[in-house]
């Protein structure tokens, strides 16, 4: 099986592993956490990184961090993964969907009317959270302009966007908080981890007290709050440290791999690529995690459904976009802004195979195959 963004693992993070393991630091925290904390920062360009044991905690921490309290609304992007939205209800607040633009990232138009709406409902907005979906930085131009005449809190979902950049700066520096992933089928992999960007040294020491179950400094076990247990281990960190220093030319290959789609799918009427056009890449530029493709089948001739079946058949993953979250279940009495545009995103969206670790044995097997369905049509 091909998988959309499976684990690009080499001797260097092996060598890691060992490293750590020789050394004798098993337990949670150690050497390592320290360092890839350090080597984050200065990645992202951030003063501070707190490594945890996941995204989603990364965000829960920050959504506490930022003051958001039970009985808030916190204003999201409805088109994402279910746990930019898990976070906010872990906090006691509920998610306010805002509906996407035809990039698929959070419309800035709508999310100034998601904050007129509470307002008029009198709900307190506890905090911002807009998402880079597929690796694609937010509008930050328009939306941190918003955000900042409200005077409410911004913290980053960059879980998908680690590496990618807007007008010089990295996706994980925009915002007070900014939180990433280290997921196994992200642009780099802890096996399970994620990290907090922050941008002041109390802040950090406050995110590192709650994820060490909020141990209070005393000889004896002594809480005056709930913690959490959030920390990342340092078997992990050093898989990050190896992860993080080949980052970029796993993001290369990323992208290679996606002009390799452009080359065959790029001019097809009805064929539209999500993320910034190829000929922009520049100040601002994606990490290209997922090439994602909007298709109208009636101009193309063929379907998201129909490469997706043949993919599918030849043991190749091929998925659509997230499926918006106002249209979840267990999202449904959440309020919402919607206008549409990403239930569209999800119906006619097409994910393909875009991990770094693919061979070019693999993509030719790829590209013929969908060769085959473009020429039919
Ligand atoms: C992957 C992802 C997360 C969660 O990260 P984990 O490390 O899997 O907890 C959060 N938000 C978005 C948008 C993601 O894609």
């Amino acid at each position: 099986m091909i998988h959309l963004s499976a684990p690009d693992v080499t001797e260097a993070e092996e060598a890691a592993i060992v490293r750590a393991v020789r050394s004798g630091w098993i337990a949670p925290l150690g050497p390592e956490v320290d360092a890839f904390e350090r080597e984050l920062a200065d990645y992202v360009g951030r003063p501070y990184a707190v490594a945890l044991s996941s995204g989603t905690a990364a965000l829960h921490l920050g959504l506490l961090l930022a003051g958001v309290r039970p009985g808030d609304v916190v204003l999201c992007s409805s088109m994402t993964f279910a746990a930019t939205a898990n976070a906010v209800v872990y906090t006691g607040a509920r998610p306010f969907f805002v509906d996407a633009d035809s990039s698929g990232n959070l419309n800035p138009d709508l999310l100034a009317r998601a904050f007129d709406e509470a307002a008029a409902n009198g709900w307190r907005v506890g905090a911002v959270v807009p998402v880079d979906l597929l690796g694609h930085v937010v509008d930050h131009d328009r939306i941190d302009r918003i955000v900042t005449a409200h005077g409410v809190p911004m913290l980053c979902d960059a879980a998908e966007s680690l590496g990618a950049r807007y007008g010089g700066r990295s996706a994980a520096a925009f915002g007070e908080l900014a939180a990433v992933s280290f997921n196994g089928n992200k642009v780099m992999t802890t096996s399970g981890g994620g990290a907090l960007l922050l941008n002041d040294k109390e802040s950090a020491d406050r995110i590192r007290y709650l994820a060490t179950q909020a141990r209070q400094p005393a000889k004896h076990y002594e809480h005056t709050e709930i913690g959490y247990n959030y920390r990342l281990s340092n078997l992990l960190a050093a898989l990050g440290r190896a992860q993080l220093s080949r980052l970029d030319g796993m993001i290369e290959r990323r992208r290679r791999l996606k002009l390799r789609y452009l080359d065959l799918l790029g001019d097809r009427p009805g064929v539209r690529f999500l993320g910034q056009p190829e000929d922009e890449v520049g100040e601002t530029r994606d990490n290209y995690w997922l090439t994602s493709l909007v298709i109208d089948p009636a101009l193309a001739g063929f379907s998201a459904d129909d490469i997706a079946e043949v993919l599918r058949a030849n043991e190749v993953e091929a998925r659509p976009l997230w499926k918006p979250l106002h249209l979840q279940p267990v999202f449904a009495d959440a309020p919402a802004v919607i206008d549409g545009t990403s239930e569209a995103l999800f119906e006619r969206g097409l994910t393909l195979p875009s991990g770094s670790a693919i061979t070019d044995e693999q993509v030719e097997l790829i590209i013929g195959l969908i060769h085959g369905v473009v020429v039919d049509a």
